[in-house]
């Protein structure tokens, strides 16, 4: 059977672009992996940085691409792909201009300069009212309506094993595989990779960035299975090597990478640190209220095991607010089960169960003591409130984790698939996660340019392809 397109994977960028070819009546099959359609957006906050919106104007915020082009080239120090970033940030207004159009809402106070990532200039970054889910939610109507007029049809709980080549060895199908182990053929000129991620694929991960641990949430549907497919067919992929974690996650089950919860606040500009971090050799590392979070990243990312401890004591439990995300209620917060908060009696049985050298500690413990007395700290650190002296002592074991995958397949601005010569691959094209977020944001975290250009080169691979 043929189709106009065939799009592998109904996640946050196979949406759209099923949802722009079928607006232009064209013929799509959408292949799913998980049970129901969606991928990551029902958790993500679906947050979107976009320059030149409706929204904006509303508010009269003076803003352009180019602009946003330039703070966002400067945060990730010129590490990205230029083209494709220019290319999302020229196309990301239309993108919000046109989730408002299917429905999504966002917030009155919208746009936002946040600290989670180094900031922009203006407010240009917002996310909807009901996160990503919204989104989905304003998509399923649509993709509901065009399954009624036969435009979309989709398959869920069926891979895309491999693909079909004709006699000229041009890629012209798809063999895809069910959950009941059949196997189905389906023809198209136009193949369009939105499988997502492989964050739940230690092998690939490790292949992809030798030599720093992965932790992130479980997500079935992230298994890279495109990845391993891809690299059969001689097709580029690279970025991994730019791979920075995120912070501010902890593991809810003590020896599982895949428990990452996104639970402490780490953000100076939101809650002035009254902890120390210390890595795995007892150490301070960094100035924990260092204004950039691209500092505080990169700072953690070349810890021992990409993971640090948040050290403080009894005196500091009782005074400071919390620093769960979830709750600012002081006390009560911080001790929320899903932050794994130790107690220790004494220093000595704290160094021991984190494993670190007591003398370390000690010294490390005397070090930040005197800077607080002195009001001056090695590191710069500003913020000093107290000394931490007073038994019981806690910790908190963080570490820095993928949440989108970094590495991925390479793409032209034409969205088609490179191949290790650089040449474009016909009939094959790629958005979203599977190529990877080191392409889009470099070394750094550009704030709303994961889910931005996701959306956004989903929306424009079914906005053009014929
Ligand atoms: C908790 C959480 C919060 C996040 N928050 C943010 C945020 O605020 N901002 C941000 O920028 N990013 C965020 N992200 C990352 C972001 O959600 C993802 O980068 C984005 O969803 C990727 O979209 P996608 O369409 O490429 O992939 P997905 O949304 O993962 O969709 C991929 C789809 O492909 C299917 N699939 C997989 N393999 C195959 C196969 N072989 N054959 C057929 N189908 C297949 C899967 O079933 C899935 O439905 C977050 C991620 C998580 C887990």
């Amino acid at each position: 059977m043929k189709f106009d397109i065939i799009i592998i994977g109904a996640g946050m960028a196979g949406l759209p672009c099923a949802i722009r070819a079928a607006d232009r009546n064209k013929k799509i099959l959408l292949v799913n992996k998980n049970k129901n359609i969606g991928g990551k957006l029902d958790r993500s906050t679906g947050q979107i940085a976009a320059a030149g919106t409706n929204i904006q104007k509303r508010k009269k915020i003076q803003d352009n691409p180019n602009l946003h082009l330039r703070e966002a080239w400067e945060i990730c120090k010129g590490t990205a792909n230029l083209s494709l970033l220019k290319l999302a940030i020229d196309n990301a207004a239309d993108t919000v201009n046109w989730l408002e159009t299917i429905g999504v809402n966002f917030p009155e106070n919208h746009p936002v300069i946040t600290y989670q990532h180094d900031i922009y200039s203006t407010r240009r970054y917002q996310w909807p009212i009901g996160y990503g889910k919204e989104i989905l939610d304003c998509m399923s109507i649509l993709i509901n309506k065009y399954i009624d007029t036969n435009n979309i049809t989709i398959i869920n709980e069926t891979i895309l094993i491999d693909f079909i080549k004709d006699k000229n060895d041009k890629i012209e199908g798809v063999t895809l595989l069910n959950n009941k182990n059949k196997k189905i053929k389906y023809y198209s000129n136009n193949i369009v990779l939105t499988a997502g991620g492989y964050t739940n694929n230690e092998k690939i991960f490790n292949k992809f960035s030798p030599g720093v641990t992965l932790y992130t949430p479980k997500f079935t549907g992230s298994e890279g299975l495109v990845h391993e497919l891809a690299h059969s067919y001689n097709i580029q992929l690279d970025g991994g090597h730019l791979y920075k974690g995120m912070i501010g996650g902890v593991l809810n089950k003590k020896n599982d990478k895949h428990s990452v919860s996104i639970s402490l606040n780490t953000i100076p500009q939101d809650r002035q640190p009254w902890e120390i971090w210390i890595n795995c050799e007892g150490n301070r590392f960094l100035r924990e209220d260092h204004p950039s979070a691209d500092y505080r990243r990169h700072k953690v990312n070349i810890q021992t095991k990409q993971k640090f401890f948040i050290i403080f004591d009894e005196g500091v439990l009782v005074n400071s607010p919390s620093i769960s995300i979830t709750n600012d209620g002081g006390l009560q917060g911080h001790i929320k089960e899903e932050l794994v908060l130790e107690k220790y009696q004494s220093v000595e049985a704290l160094a021991k169960g984190i494993n670190v050298k007591v003398d370390n500690l000690y010294d490390t413990i005397k070090n930040y003591n005197y800077s607080v007395e002195n009001k001056k700290d090695f590191f710069g650190r500003e913020h000093l409130p107290r000394k931490i002296e007073e038994p019981p002592f806690y910790s908190i074991e963080s570490v820095a984790f993928a949440l989108p995958s970094p590495a991925g397949i390479a793409i032209n601005e034409q969205f088609k698939v490179l191949n290790n010569d650089n040449i474009p691959i016909e009939s094959l094209y790629a958005a979203g996660e599977i190529i990877g977020n080191t392409r889009i944001m470099g070394e750094y975290y550009i704030a709303g340019m994961g889910v931005g250009p996701t959306l956004t080169f989903g929306k424009l691979i079914g906005e053009t392809l014929s």
